[in-house]
């Protein structure tokens, strides 16, 4: 089996997630990965299992992304392309699938078994199991969810690559990207401290931080909090915000609210911070601290920092 995985890149790197989508390609077949602009060396992507790399132009819209996409998949006579289910795999995902016509499974969550592959269904809270019916499948990976690839060790070929890919449809006339402080994107994350409307107001953030910086976490919030200004929208998680997936998640002043959990309840362990013993969010935690979070997160972050 041939694949083509989709690469974005980050200060000439392949993401984190991009190179999750790459060791799951590379785990069905020989794999040809596919980058729009900067790279350094093979930016990390025959550690992950691609034997060549099509270097594109930059500065791409998501059409054009497609058809570069989509030209090389032809190419290489490609049966599958992955792409990460984010924000820009998303965009070229469906694009591409249409192209191709093939079939398109969204959001794996688990190395393929045979032709079956394992995706979220109802919002994380059950999974179904999905083989595609065309000749040509897209499938984009959950961040977080199948894990990085073991490395190989070997270096991928570079080669340049273009194709027609038309006009921009798109002008991005600014740009702003969200300030992490350092941190891992949340999508990516594999810490991450987040906190409610339990913490009263913006000024007390100072304690969320705090927890997060003692274990190199990323902060996230729950939607009022960012509907209301206390936090940035991009920090918003759950069923209409970012679905994330860490190795832990500390909630804290956060009910547990259905769509709160949504797009978190894949988290590895969750650890809930309440001062109301029935908070719904309990029965999603694996441990919970019945407290006040502004005696309680001090106290952890302390615990943290000797640590
Ligand atoms: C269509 C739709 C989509 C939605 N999508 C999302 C979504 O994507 N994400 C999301 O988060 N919500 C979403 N919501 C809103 C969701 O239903 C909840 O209203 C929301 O998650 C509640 O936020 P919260 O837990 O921060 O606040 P609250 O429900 O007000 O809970 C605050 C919690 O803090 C606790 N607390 C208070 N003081 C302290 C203290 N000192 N120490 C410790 N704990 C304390 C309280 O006991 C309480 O459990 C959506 C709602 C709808 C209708």
């Amino acid at each position: 089996m041939k694949c083509i995985a989709f690469i974005q890149t980050k200060a000439g790197q392949a993401s984190k997630a991009s190179l999750e989508a790459a060791g799951f390609a590379a785990g069905m077949g020989e794999t040809t990965a596919v980058v729009s602009g900067e790279l350094t060396g093979d930016g990390g992507l025959g550690n992950a299992g691609v034997s060549r790399v099509l270097q594109g132009p930059a500065d791409l819209d998501d059409s054009q992304l497609a058809r570069l996409v989509s030209a090389a998949a032809t190419q290489e006579g490609a049966d599958v392309v992955v792409c990460a289910q984010d924000h820009l795999g998303k965009a070229v995902a469906g694009r591409v699938a249409v192209r191709m016509q093939a079939g398109l499974v969204a959001g794996v969550t688990e190395a393929p078994e045979g032709a079956q592959f394992t995706r979220n269904v109802f919002s994380g809270k059950a999974s179904a199991q999905v083989k595609g019916t065309t000749d040509k499948l897209v499938i984009t990976t959950t961040p977080n969810a199948i894990g990085m690839p073991e490395g190989t060790g070997a270096t991928a070929a570079v080669e340049a690559f273009n194709a027609d890919l038309g006009d921009r449809k798109v002008e991005v006339l600014e740009a702003a990207q969200p300030s992490t402080e350092g941190r891992a994107p949340l999508p990516e994350a594999e810490l991450v401290v987040s906190a409610g409307r339990g913490m009263k107001g913006p000024e007390n953030w100072g304690i969320v931080e705090g927890l997060a910086d003692a274990i190199g976490a990323t902060t996230a919030c729950s939607r009022p909090v960012s509907d209301i200004g206390w936090r940035p929208h991009h920090e918003h998680v759950g069923q209409t915000g970012i679905a994330i997936r860490p190795n832990l998640y500390i909630a804290i002043g956060i009910s547990g609210a259905i769509q709160h959990l949504a797009g978190v309840n894949g988290s590895k362990v969750i650890v809930v911070i309440n001062k109301d013993p029935e908070a719904p969010f309990f029965k999603a935690a694996d441990y919970g601290i019945v407290g006040d979070a502004f005696e309680v997160v001090p106290k952890l972050t302390e615990a943290f920092q000797v640590l």
